[in-house]
C-alpha cells in the first residue's frame, strides 16, 4: 500500500522529515527564573535576560535539561554527556537579543527513533536524526491597536525540544502517525503537554518528490508552523502534489519555506530558506562551558521512567488478553491505559469485556456528552463492576448500557442503582418457563410454523418473551428454554 502520485509522466513518491517544536514542561524558562507559565498579561513574566538587556548572564535551568534527557530516554536515543549551546543569529522584532540561544553541532541528545503502526497493522521504524534544547522567541501582535505592532515578551526565554525525524516518512498517514506517537510519548512522559492549538507543540514538514524507486533526494521545501495532525496531513499532500506539477510542466522547486493555509488547503511561500550558514552559528560564550549530563541523572532518570505506551499496549495484550487495537486504544492517552486497568482489577470483571464495554459504550457516552476520560463521574470501579454483573448473569448488557448512564448522571455505583430501580435480571427459571408457555400457547400459527422449519420464528419468540419481562429476561435462559419447548 505504497503511497504514490500519480502524474502524466511518472509515478512519483513522498519523502518526508519533520521537526517539531515541543514546549518543555517547566515552571520556570531555559535560562532564567522568570516564570514559563503562558496566557498571562502581556510581559507579565520577563525577567531582563529573556528581555535581551546587555550584560546579562543566561543561566541553565537544570530541570529543562532533566526533562530532554528523559524524553531522549523515551525517543530511544543517544543522550550525549557533553553538549553545546549556540547562537543562531537573526533579527526579528519579537527576538530582543538578536540571537536564539538553541544549539548546533552538538545536541543534547543523537539518534533515537520511534515505532508507528501503518494502515496495515505492520509497523515501521522512523529514526530520530537529533533532539536539542533551545529558548522560544517573543510574540507580535498586530491586532490589538490599530495601525501599530505590539510585542509581547511573555514567551520569550521559555525552553523548546526542536526533535528532528529522518526523512524517512513516506506518505501523509506516516507523519501523522509520527506526530500522534510523539505527542502520546511526550505527555506520558509529562515532558509537553502536546497542545497543538495551543501551539507548545508545533510541526514543520520537509517534503519532497522522486520518481518512484528512485533514491535521490531533490529539494524540499519546509512548511512551517502546523498546529494540527489533520492540517500537517493535508500540507504534505498538496506540497508534495505541487512539486510532481512543476516538475511534470519542466519546472525546478526552489528551496524555501512556506505556510499551510487550512482554510484553503493550500500552501504558499513564506520566504527563502536560509541555510545554516545564512545564521553564523557560534558557540554561546556567555555559556562557555559544555553543557554535561552525568551517568548518575542519566541513570537515575532511567529509574523513573514511566511505562511507555508501547509497552504498556505490549503488556495489556499479555497480561490481559486483549486484542492489539483495542490495546492500541487504550494506551493513546495515560489516563484511559490507567482507568482501564483499575476497573478490570476489580473481581469477577473479564478484562476483555471491561475493555470492550469501556471503548463501546462508555466511549460512546463520553463523545456524546463531550468529556474527557478524566472528568467522567464513573470510577473505574464501577464500571468494572458493571462487567461482573453482567458476567454473572444480575443484568443484561442492554441494562448495562442505560447503567452507564445512569451512573454518570447520579455518581452512584451500580449495585445501589439496580437494587433501587428493579433492574436485576429475571434469571428465575421457573417464572420465565411460565411466560414462555403462555405466549407459545397464545400465538399457535407461529409455533407450529417454526416447528415446520421457518427458524427465523425464534426471533419472534424471543422479542416477546423481552417485551412480556420488560428486557429483563436473561437472554440465554429465554433460548435455551424457548428452544426446548418449541420442539416437543
Ligand atoms: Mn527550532
Amino acid at each position: 500500500m505504497k503511497y504514490v502520485i500519480k502524474g502524466n509522466k511518472h509515478e512519483w513518491e513522498v519523502v518526508i522529515g519533520l521537526e517539531v517544536h515541543c514546549q518543555v514542561i517547566s515552571n520556570a524558562k531555559l535560562f532564567s527564573d522568570a516564570s514559563a507559565a503562558s496566557g498571562g498579561t502581556p510581559n507579565d513574566t520577563v525577567s531582563f535576560i529573556d528581555a535581551g538587556f546587555p550584560g546579562m548572564l543566561p543561566v541553565v535551568n537544570e530541570f529543562c535539561v532533566e526533562q530532554a534527557v528523559k524524553t531522549g530516554l523515551g525517543l530511544n536515543a543517544e543522550i550525549n554527556r557533553k553538549s553545546v549551546f549556540a547562537r543562531k543569529n537573526y533579527f526579528y522584532a519579537d527576538l530582543p537579543q538578536g540571537y536564539q540561544i538553541s544549539q548546533y553541532d552538538k545536541p543534547i541528545v543523537g539518534n533515537g527513533y520511534l515505532d508507528i503502526e501503518l494502515e496495515d497493522g505492520s509497523a515501521k521504524r522512523i529514526g530520530i536524526e537529533r533532539l536539542h534544547l533551545e529558548q522560544d522567541a517573543g510574540k507580535s501582535v498586530h491586532d490589538l491597536l490599530p495601525g501599530k505592532s505590539c510585542i509581547d515578551l511573555n514567551r520569550s526565554g521559555v525552553a523548546l525540544m526542536e526533535i528532528v525525524s529522518k526523512p524517512e516518512m513516506s506518505s501523509p498517514y506516516e507523519a501523522g502517525a509520527y506526530m500522534t506517537k510523539m505527542r502520546s510519548i511526550v505527555r506520558w512522559l509529562g515532558t509537553c503537554d502536546g497542545n497543538m492549538d495551543e501551539g507548545s507543540m508545533r510541526c514543520d514538514a520537509n517534503v519532497s518528490v522522486r520518481p518512484v524507486g528512485s533514491s535521490e533526494l531533490r529539494t524540499r521545501c519546509e512548511v512551517k508552523n502546523v498546529n494540527s495532525i489533520r492540517y500537517l496531513m493535508q500540507a504534505i499532500e498538496y506540497e508534495a502534489r505541487r512539486h510532481v506539477d512543476v516538475y511534470e510542466n519542466g519546472g525546478s522547486i526552489e528551496q524555501e519555506t512556506r505556510l499551510f493555509n487550512p482554510a484553503a488547503k493550500e500552501t504558499r511561500t513564506m520566504r527563502g530558506k536560509e541555510n545554516a550558514n545564512d545564521y553564523r552559528y557560534f558557540p554561546d560564550p556567555d555559556l562557555s562551558f559544555p553543557l554535561t549530563v552525568t551517568e548518575e541523572l542519566i541513570e537515575r532518570i532511567k529509574s523513573e521512567m514511566p511505562e511507555l505506551p508501547d509497552e504498556r499496549a505490549a503488556r495489556f495484550i499479555k497480561e490481559y488478553g486483549l486484542p492489539k487495537d483495542d490495546a492500541a486504544r487504550l494506551v493513546s492517552e495515560m489516563a484511559s491505559a490507567d482507568y482501564f486497568e483499575k476497573a478490570a482489577q476489580v473481581k469477577g470483571a473479564d478484562a476483555r469485556k471491561t475493555a470492550n464495554l469501556m471503548l463501546v459504550e462508555l466511549a460512546a457516552m463520553l463523545t456524546d456528552r463531550k468529556i474527557s476520560i478524566e472528568n467522567v463521574e464513573i470510577k473505574p470501579e464501577w464500571l468494572g463492576r458493571l462487567t461482573a454483573l453482567v458476567e454473572d448473569g444480575t443484568i443484561g448488557l442492554r441494562t448495562a448500557k442505560d447503567l452507564i448512564i445512569m451512573m454518570e448522571d447520579t455518581r452512584r455505583d451500580p449495585d445501589s442503582l439496580i437494587e433501587e430501580k428493579g433492574l436485576r435480571q429475571v434469571s428465575d427459571t421457573a417464572a420465565i418457563e411460565k411466560i414462555i408457555d403462555g405466549i407459545i400457547e397464545a400465538n399457535p400459527s407461529e409455533a407450529e410454523g417454526y416447528r415446520a422449519g421457518k427458524e427465523k420464528l425464534m426471533g419472534f419468540f424471543v422479542g416477546q418473551v423481552m417485551k412480556a419481562t420488560g428486557g429483563k429476561a436473561n437472554p440465554g435462559i429465554i433460548n435455551k428454554l424457548l428452544k426446548e419447548k418449541l420442539s416437543k
